[in-house]
């Protein structure tokens, strides 16, 4: 490899999974990657369109490269993901020195792009529907979870969301295909799959003779040496009894369920076009309770969405506490561009906002520090992610009921890993240290408010108990 790059990862995991992508087509094409800007021949953003935020982000970053392209004009500089397919050449117009611009869509075209490239600009974000002949060449960051994208785009059109503007309609990728991907991510030696969708569980419904998403984990649970399997993200109106009863049957498949509600209100619910009521959602969670009652439900929350009122609200609150979520993901109302909401009337002032959130906060806090209270004294399955970084160790003791371990049978290394239900879990071990990715029964000594701390094996004896 003659020629190196360096590439800018913002927002969620399917951004995170198509920089992986991106990196094998740039590996294929003879580029080697490259953590110092400064040395690259090549620098690409990978960008995200959720937030404001994150657009304000990329014009900060291409502004300093410029300095970069000052001195080294032979520096290209790219611009991909869902802001450079919504905005296309306009992020060209506002920074000339960008040369590269590609959407989420054309990702499987870079090959042909970098050859466009040597004769100037080039530009590509007509959608373009994917092929799904092969597997894409991915080059997969180390870890013991690997990113597997099952469908692309989404059909809902949520009034608040870019996601269809920016990542086009819904494409099932071949559950062959997934299959294949998936063992050569076990064979590479990851041992927990993370699928990844826009509404993973809408997988299949537009392909004739293709599985269901329940089809899929039950097939995915034949794969040998895969240990664990994960989704994100499920949409309440297409949660069924085929992908709950395939979660509870399933042995790999992990008993963590993140179903956003977005809000509590029926009304709220329809301008948002969403597809589905207060009642129905919770319909839903009692499903996933009855079916699978140790399971651990985590949601999204959008506060202060046009219209808003203080009634809509209280009924946030009380999804909230029917639903007993472990944990959730709290945005304030922004206006996205494209979106049906950004023009609505009605848009809620900052500081109700503001207020709003800090009540969605402050109960959500009691909730969390009570379910993982309710842990203490029980065994969780954790799978090994290695030591506990000093720095680790010490956000594990924040935030809990005040308490603090004080010392165990042996003075031992404490380790982290993920609980079944995707808690983050710091433990002492007596014995031998584990291995990343070994599987360990952990009994959990404090259940805090971002996690859980304990002791393995479950029998070590521990000499002293919680100094409050
Ligand atoms: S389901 Fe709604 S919120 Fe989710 S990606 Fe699709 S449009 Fe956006």
């Amino acid at each position: 490899m003659d020629k190196r790059f360096t590439i800018f990862t913002y927002g969620c995991q399917m951004n995170r999974y198509d920089t992986e992508t991106i990196t094998g087509y740039l590996n294929q094409e003879g580029y080697e990657s490259c953590d110092d800007p400064a040395r690259s021949d090549l620098i690409l953003l990978n960008t995200c369109s959720i937030r404001d935020k994150s657009e304000q982000k990329v014009f900060s970053q291409l502004g300093r490269l410029r300095k970069l392209k000052r001195s080294n004009p032979d520096l290209k500089i790219g611009v991909c993901g869902c802001f450079a397919t919504r905005e296309g050449e306009g992020i060209a117009r506002k920074q000339p020195d960008v040369d590269l611009i590609f959407g989420t869509q054309n990702i499987d075209k870079l090959p042909e792009l970098l050859k466009g490239l040597e004769g100037g600009p080039t530009y590509d974000v007509d959608p373009l529907e994917p092929e799904f002949a092969n597997l894409a060449p991915i080059r997969r960051n180390d870890g013991l979870s690997a990113y597997v994208s099952i469908a692309r785009g989404c059909d809902n059109f949520c009034a608040f969301c870019v996601v269809p503007h920016t990542r086009g309609p819904e494409w099932s990728k071949p559950s062959g295909l997934i299959v294949e991907e998936i063992e050569a991510a076990v064979g590479e030696g990851f041992r927990e799959i993370n699928l990844l969708g826009q509404n993973v569980n809408s997988y299949g419904k537009k392909v004739p003779g293709e599985l269901t998403f329940g089809g899929l984990l039950r097939r995915l649970d034949r794969i040998d040496g895969l240990e664990r399997i994960r989704f994100m993200t499920s949409h309440p109106q297409d949660c069924d009894k085929d992908m709950i009863s395939a979660m509870a049957d399933c042995e790999k498949v992990c008993e963590h369920l993140h179903l956003p509600v977005q809000s509590g209100s029926d009304e709220v619910l329809r301008r948002m076009e969403r597809g589905y009521t207060v009642d129905e959602y919770l319909s839903k969670v009692d499903l996933f309770r009855e079916q699978i009652p140790d399971g651990v439900l985590t949601s999204d929350v959008i506060i202060g969405f046009p219209g808003e009122t203080d009634e809509d609200f209280e009924g946030t609150l009380r999804v909230l506490k029917k639903s007993r979520y472990d944990n959730i993901y709290m945005f304030k109302y922004s206006p996205r561009p494209g979106t049906k909401a950004q023009s609505m009337a009605d848009q809620v002032p900052e500081e109700v906002k503001a207020e709003r959130f800090n009540a969605v906060q402050e109960l959500q806090r009691e909730i969390s520090g009570k379910l993982h209270r309710g842990l203490e004294g029980g065994v969780v399955e954790v799978m090994v992610e290695g030591p506990v970084a000093r720095k680790a160790s010490e956000d594990a003791n924040c935030g809990g009921s005040g308490g603090k371990l004080v010392q165990i049978s042996v003075v031992s290394p404490k380790f982290a890993g993920r609980s079944r239900g995707n808690h983050r879990v710091n433990f002492y071990v007596e014995g031998g240290n584990p291995r990343p990715g070994d599987v360990v029964e952990v009994k959990v000594l404090r259940g805090a408010l971002h996690g859980l701390e304990g002791i393995s094996p479950p029998g070590a004896v521990v000499m002293e108990e919680w100094a409050t």
